[in-house]
């Protein structure tokens, strides 16, 4: 059976209203009218089918036929934080990546060596892009893109996660063993400028491991990946454990 096309809305009861950006990619792109069935998603981990049974010249409104449960979820708690980088792409792929892998939080963040800058438009962006990767892999939740303008508060901010794993490109070994995790996780990559000593430091005084991902120096898009996709599979949530 084909999946039905997906589309977060806020609100949905007895009938949703689908509307802007939603609508028109409903209408316009996908040419959905009165009688098709979708899947409406509230990112409350609960999915919906409902049938368009009105379309207006700004929105459909639809009735709701089901609600259940999603299943696609990671069981476990992983955080992704990345230096902000340059190459809006590279950005954008570390969130699409981060989401279609099952992570539950995204930060980017600036440090020391950052020399990208983030903005309101460039942050809604990215939450786009969470929001479109979740739906293309069937998630029934995005996981909101949050931005912190200093590596402290990042850091901080997954205070309380179990394993805190902070990608160090000149740590010597690694001070967690990545391939046997259990518990919430979070990971800490850098810009394409890296950590300075002094971050790796403080990260250290913060509970955050040293992790090396071998001898060669990553690019942080294939660095956030790498590490990301170790930490599920380790996790149990990829291969047919996940
Ligand atoms: N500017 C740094 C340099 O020239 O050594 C490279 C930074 S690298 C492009 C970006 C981030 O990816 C690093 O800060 C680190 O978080 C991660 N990374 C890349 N290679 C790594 C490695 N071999 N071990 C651990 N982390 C690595």
């Amino acid at each position: 059976m084909a999946t039905l096309k997906r589309f977060f809305v806020e609100n949905i009861g007895e009938t949703c209203i689908l509307q802007g950006e939603e609508f028109e990619h409903a209408k316009n792109v996908l040419r959905l009218g009165v009688g098709d069935e979708v899947e409406l998603l509230d990112n409350s981990g609960k999915k919906y089918v409902a049938v368009i049974c009105e379309v207006q010249k700004r929105q459909m409104t639809l009735n709701v036929l089901s609600v259940a449960d999603g299943d696609k979820e990671a069981k476990t708690a992983v955080a992704l934080a990345f230096g902000y980088l340059k190459n809006a792409d590279k950005n954008e792929f570390i969130v699409q990546k981060g989401v279609e892998l099952g992570v539950q939080k995204l930060i980017a963040f600036s440090s020391n060596f950052s020399s990208a800058y983030m903005s309101e438009n460039k942050l809604e962006r990215l939450n786009k892009v969470s929001k479109e990767s979740a739906k293309q892999c069937l998630r029934d939740r995005y996981p909101a893109v949050e931005y912190a303008d200093s590596l402290a508060k990042t850091l901080d901010e997954l205070s309380e996660y179990e394993n805190k794993l902070f990608a160090c490109e000149f740590a010597e070994s690694s001070e967690a063993d990545i391939a046997a995790l259990q518990g919430s996780t979070a990971i800490v990559i850098g810009s394409e400028g890296g950590f300075s000593r002094e971050e790796a430091e403080m990260a250290e005084e913060k509970g955050f491991a040293l992790v090396s991902l071998g001898k060669r120096i990553l690019r942080a898009e294939t660095a956030a990946v790498a590490l990301t996709s170790v930490v599920m599979f380790s996790l149990g949530e990829l291969g047919d454990r996940g």
